[in-house]
């Protein structure tokens, strides 16, 4: 029996030019990076999102994402799974951490024609630390572009690499995405993989990595459809017909002040993939219909924000508490850079679930640090929140903080 609601939301990261979006194209079929108006449109997929059922075929055993396989066997629909891709450009590591705070396995693509390792790749691998991300696979991709000795030589660099890191016992898969070679093996290890233990009791929390507008331009009003907004249900149960509050909400300018007001509103539909569900509980990536105007979701509007019940999602906090852990060395940038100790009234970005903002070091105790936020947040004790500071006009990761 094949589940409603996808069972795990799998990120690819990674360089950017190292073929991640071709090897979502051959996990998913979708284009990801096409600026197509179909996709903007659609519900389920917009840019980086698509949703597969993995299939096996009950003749050779093959895994495959259609239902008839290569060698004329039937393959019958073993998992149904989200995919999300990372932006690998440096500008957004926000991007890249908001995203890494919803997913649950992590696809790093290395391409095996470049120098091992690039400040990219290790960022992301170190990105993946910070939001608590535990299940990784490794591609090694371009392999058809390499010698097997090549190919070889990479592969022993990458397992001294994650020595010691979340990615220690990651399965290293060889792949070409652009022929097709090894798809199927990470489709099998993508099968192995159990779903986090989902906590469907505790109140809903719903953790919105993108909003939009699927109207078409010109659709009179009395036929218009709400706001929809996508991401993960973090806990607890939603289903239509809720009320659900949307916090911080909506930005609003008022003199020289930013003033943040609580979005309220109904829920009208509840969608996985192409499922239309009457409820939902924690699982990959969902979308919620509202009943808001569709300018407000347009265009990521009500990103960072999280979802909940009427009256049941905490304050939002202009203040942070966190227990910090910094890295060693900024990895991001092209020489290694020792990290210094926080210091007080330095600025940091902070990546807190899918939202990012800036706080300034207000107070500091051993490694508790107390900060003061531009933007505020919704602040959960447990959280992990990732720390970059400014080095050369880019933000780098330097560390991760727990929230107090
Ligand atoms: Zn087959």
């Amino acid at each position: 029996m094949i589940t409603k609601q996808p069972v795990l939301n799998i990120g690819l990261v990674g360089h950017i030019d190292h073929g991640k979006t071709t090897v979502l194209y051959h996990l998913t079929g979708v284009w990801a990076d096409k600026h197509s108006e179909e996709l903007k449109r659609g519900i389920t997929i917009k840019l980086g999102y698509a949703d597969v059922i993995i299939h096996k075929c009950t003749k050779c055993n093959q895994y495959a994402i259609k239902k008839t396989c290569s060698c004329g066997g039937v393959a019958e629909p073993v998992k149904y799974v989200s995919f999300i891709d990372a932006p690998g450009h440096e500008m957004l590591m926000a991007t890249m951490l908001g995203g890494a705070a919803i997913i649950d396995v992590a696809l790093l693509t290395i391409a095996a024609n470049e120098p091992f390792p690039q400040p990219q790749t290790k960022e992301h691998l170190l990105a993946l630390e910070c939001k608590g991300v535990k299940q990784i696979i490794i591609l090694q991709n371009k392999i058809d572009l390499v010698t097997k000795e090549k190919a070889i030589e990479q592969y022993k660099k990458i397992k001294e690499f994650v020595k010691g890191s979340v990615a220690e016992n990651a399965r290293i898969i060889p792949i070409c995405a652009q022929q097709d070679v090894n798809i199927d093996q990470i489709l099998e290890e993508i099968n192995t993989i159990e779903s986090p233990k989902r906590d469907t009791e505790s109140k809903p929390l719903f953790l919105i990595a993108r909003t939009f507008d699927i109207n078409r331009p010109g659709t009179e009003i009395k036929d218009l459809q709400g706001g929809v907004l996508g991401g993960i249900l973090k806990s607890g149960k939603l289903k239509i017909g809720d009320i659900i509050e949307i916090k911080p909400g909506e930005s609003l300018k008022k003199k020289d002040q930013t003033i943040y007001k609580t979005v309220k509103t109904k829920i009208i539909a509840l969608r996985a993939g192409k499922n239309e569900l009457q409820e939902v509980t924690p699982s990959g990536s969902l979308a919620i219909q509202t009943a808001l105007d569709p300018f407000m979701t347009k265009s990521d509007g009500l990103v960072g924000c999280v979802a909940g019940l009427d009256n049941s999602l905490p304050e939002i906090s202009y203040t942070l508490k966190l227990k910090t852990t910094l890295f060693k060395e900024i990895v991001g940038a092209k020489e290694q850079l020792k990290i210094d100790p926080l210091k007080t009234s330095e600025f940091l970005m902070l990546s807190v679930n899918t939202s990012t903002t800036i706080g300034k070091v207000m107070k500091m105790k051993g490694n508790e640090v107390e900060l003061a936020l531009k933007i505020p947040v919704l602040p959960f004790k447990g959280d992990r929140v990732g720390l970059a500071r400014n080095y050369q006009s880019h933000w780098r990761l330097v560390g991760w903080g727990e929230i107090l």
